[in-house]
């Protein structure tokens, strides 16, 4: 793939310049008694249930990491998409609460930076309210750079959101403000990370995206900060996603050499999985420092577990982070539909999903439109 011109002002706005590369696809609207036979939970077509629904509550993000925001692309005047152009709290809770019915138990909120929201504690409040199919409240999670969490960890948590990942790529202050390009100390991040083990949003997790020749340097340094804490240290390979990264191949660390390095400076073993959905290969450190993680997006790629749709801000609803196109679940929205006809068409869309970007990567293939990372959350 060539690397995207960054030289040429970029003065669309997120709404045209997603839609420049991902057009909103119209959803057929199925009457609900069409619908197959309701059964506990809903498969694609490669047997994989619908569990976990991603929802970007923002395109705005105050990083510029060069993987997902650009500097270039998204400039200090870049026209963001406006406040009524965004689901309102009110149409995310029904669009969630229509998802539930169909077996998703995970919410999880990203963004964008989702804490730049205004009142995001409202609507945590609206979805911990809501049941699964099992009676249970989901559960609540928050994907977030953490430099504002400080002030808003014990409002989350009060609010009825049950744990935070925090994303980090570098625990030295001055590799940290190279990568997030704003200048944000790392000590911003770490009053986050402390405001959300104080108000009991555990287990913490942090994800760092590792990229050979950029941060991998940080590895060892962020193993040996993050040992001992309690806090769940997970490596993503840097991945593919969008089209504004100039994505390289030889930009990837594999996972496998990351286990390598660590362990041959603190011995780890792996753990079984939580789930037969999770993402993350767990380890152990042999003496007891806790536990981290890897996500091998790239090097082994899951998707024959992948059970997770993701919403945009503005309601676009995709099936996989690499899709180059959103259904227009608004647009349904604004039709005055009832929930049992939303819900039909989704079960539709989901019964019809054949997605496996990752596994056709491996292949060699590409397709020519990704959405952005910025615009619908890792
Ligand atoms: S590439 Fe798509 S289908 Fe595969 S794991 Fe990622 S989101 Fe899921």
């Amino acid at each position: 793939m060539n690397a995207p011109d960054l030289t040429t002002p970029h003065h669309e706005t997120t709404q045209q310049l997603v839609d420049a590369r991902t057009p909103a696809l119209p959803i057929e609207l199925i009457r609900a008694d069409a619908m197959l036979p309701v059964l506990e939970t809903i498969e694609d077509t490669r047997h994989r249930p619908l569990q976990d629904l991603r929802i970007s509550v923002t395109d705005r993000c105050n990083f510029r990491c060069s993987y997902c925001m650009p500097k270039e692309v998204f400039s200090r005047d870049h026209p963001f998409l406006r406040h009524d152009q965004l689901l309102s709290f009110e149409e995310i809770n029904r669009i969630a609460r229509v998802f539930l019915k169909l077996g998703v138990t995970k919410l999880r909120i990203t963004g964008g930076e989702p804490l730049l929201r205004k009142h995001l504690e409202n609507l945590i409040e609206q979805l911990a309210s809501l049941c699964t199919l099992s009676g249970q409240a989901p559960e609540l999670t928050l994907t977030t750079n953490a430099s504002l969490l400080a002030q808003k960890a014990k409002i989350l948590k009060a609010a009825g959101l049950d744990r935070v990942t925090i994303s980090l790529d570098a625990i030295d202050d001055a590799i940290f403000q190279r990568l997030n390009n704003m200048s944000v100390p790392v000590a911003t991040v770490l009053k986050g990370i402390d405001a959300a083990l104080a108000a009991d949003l555990n287990p913490v997790k942090i994800n760092m995206v590792v990229r050979k020749g950029i941060n991998d340097g940080q590895i060892i340094p962020m193993v040996e900060h993050f040992r001992h804490s309690g806090i769940v240290l997970r490596f993503i390979e840097y991945m593919d996603v969008g089209t504004t990264n100039g994505w390289r191949m030889d930009e990837v660390l594999p996972s496998s050499e990351v286990i390598r390095r660590i362990h041959a400076l603190y011995p780890v073993h792996p753990l079984e999985p939580h789930t037969a959905a999770e993402t993350a290969q767990r380890w152990a450190y042999d003496d007891d420092a806790g536990e981290i993680g890897v996500i091998s997006s790239v090097t082994q790629a899951f998707c024959h577990s992948c059970s997770r749709a993701r919403l945009s801000m503005e309601g676009r609803l995709f099936l996989c982070l690499f899709a180059g196109a959103g259904y227009d679940l608004r647009a349904l929205l604004r039709q005055n539909l009832d929930d049992a006809a939303l819900q039909a068409s989704i079960a539709h869309l989901w019964q019809q999903r054949d997605d496996h970007y990752s596994e056709l990567r491996g292949q060699g293939m590409q397709p020519l439109r990704r959405v952005e990372m910025s615009y619908i959350g890792g």
